[in-house]
């Protein structure tokens, strides 16, 4: 049954409609991650549900109840921030009791659940200090701790590792999931990264220009994009996208009749290298990043088109070298000339 349910919102500011019709449901307990590119709209819808900005057309109803107009207070919601937000002069005590004192419930009830956050988040013996006092993933986690002693119906999170160190924003993702896995409590939450997204989401909701490209698993996004967009926005290196015309003749044979003048999508982890001369591609190695683990090759074809390919051992190959390539033609994505996946 829908927890939270979108249907047809609508976003103007002044005359650009950033939010266009969108409808969504979401199930008690999910973590929903929304993605795209800067300004597709993510912070947006995002503060929309929260209440923060007002909704100019369609209905969003929480629990049972339409909430479209409701006053953001009064929706029971808790929003965390990249910015933290917390109060500067008050400890970190105060800051997560605060939202519990102003509506007037019992001192002892607020101690047992800031405490109990505290345990939660490691941050008991912290609760004296003041923000300044604390580490930038510290006052993260006071910002989410204020956020769960409030028990809200939905969590949002807009970009909160942000403004962490890589160290750090790994560690504070991983405790994300652990607090999702302990509380089960439905989520919202917006990022860049495409790590967190693939990690912590049941559903990663892909946006672009304030419209909905795919709703998915992160390995259904993976394995099954639904279009061009999303296949090269979800993975990191990107997938190799190569129009039809700068394959190889045996390759271009290989193509459906339906994507004809468009082109193909290969992950690199599709793509490997051959002995020379063997490969159904050959081109010139360009650049070498040896991750350790594993190594990315970026390749310039005889044809024209770059490509990079995921190699999972070391390689002696350099810049410059000549190299022969196989494509695993069978884990291939076809796209047609408006990139709309062709099947195979
Ligand atoms: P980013 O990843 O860069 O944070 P985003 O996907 O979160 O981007 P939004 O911040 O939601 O994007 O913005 C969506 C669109 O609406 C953008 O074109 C933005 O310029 C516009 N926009 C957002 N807030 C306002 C505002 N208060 N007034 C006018 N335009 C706005």
């Amino acid at each position: 049954m829908a927890y939270l349910q979108l249907r047809g919102i609508e976003k103007f500011f002044g005359e650009h409609r950033a939010i266009k019709g969108i409808d969504l449901t979401i199930h008690q307990g999910e973590f929903i991650v929304f993605v795209g590119p800067s300004g597709c709209g993510k912070s947006t819808l995002l503060r929309l549900i929260a209440g923060l900005e007002s909704i100019d057309g369609g209905a969003l109803r929480l629990d049972g109840r339409d909430i479209t107009d409701q006053p953001s207070s009064q929706r029971d919601l808790a929003m965390v921030f990249q910015s933290y937000a917390l109060y500067p002069h008050m400890s970190v005590y105060e800051n997560m009791s605060f939202a519990l004192k102003l509506a007037k419930v019992d001192k002892q009830v607020i101690d047992e659940k800031v405490q109990n956050a505290a345990r939660i988040l490691n941050l008991t013996q912290y609760l004296q200090r003041t923000p300044k006092e604390l580490s930038g993933g510290q006052r993260q986690r006071v910002a989410i701790g204020r956020a769960i002693v409030r028990a809200p119906k939905v969590f949002l999170f807009d970009e909160p590792l942000s403004n962490l160190d890589a160290a750090l924003r790994g560690q504070t993702r991983v405790e994300i999931a652990k607090l999702h896995r302990d509380l089960g409590a439905t989520t919202i939450y917006v990022t860049h990264d495409q790590v967190e997204a693939m990690t912590l989401a049941d559903k990663v909701v892909v946006l672009r220009d304030g419209q909905i490209e795919q709703v998915g698993s992160p390995l259904e996004l993976y394995d099954r994009p639904a279009n061009q967009f999303v296949a090269q926005f979800i993975g990191t290196p990107q997938m190799n996208v190569l129009p039809l015309d700068q394959l190889p003749a045996a390759l271009q044979r290989c193509a459906p009749a339906a994507a004809a003048g468009g082109s193909i999508g290969l992950r690199p982890e599709a793509v490997s290298v051959q002995a020379p001369g063997q490969g159904s591609v050959n081109g010139q190695v360009e650049l070498v990043e040896a991750l350790g683990a594993e190594t990315l090759l970026y390749v310039r074809t005889v044809e024209g088109a770059s490509l990079v390919a995921r190699l999972n051992a070391r390689t002696p190959l350099v810049a410059g070298d000549p190299v022969s390539l196989q494509v695993a033609t069978e884990q291939a994505h076809w796209f047609d000339p408006a990139g709309r996946v062709v099947p195979a």
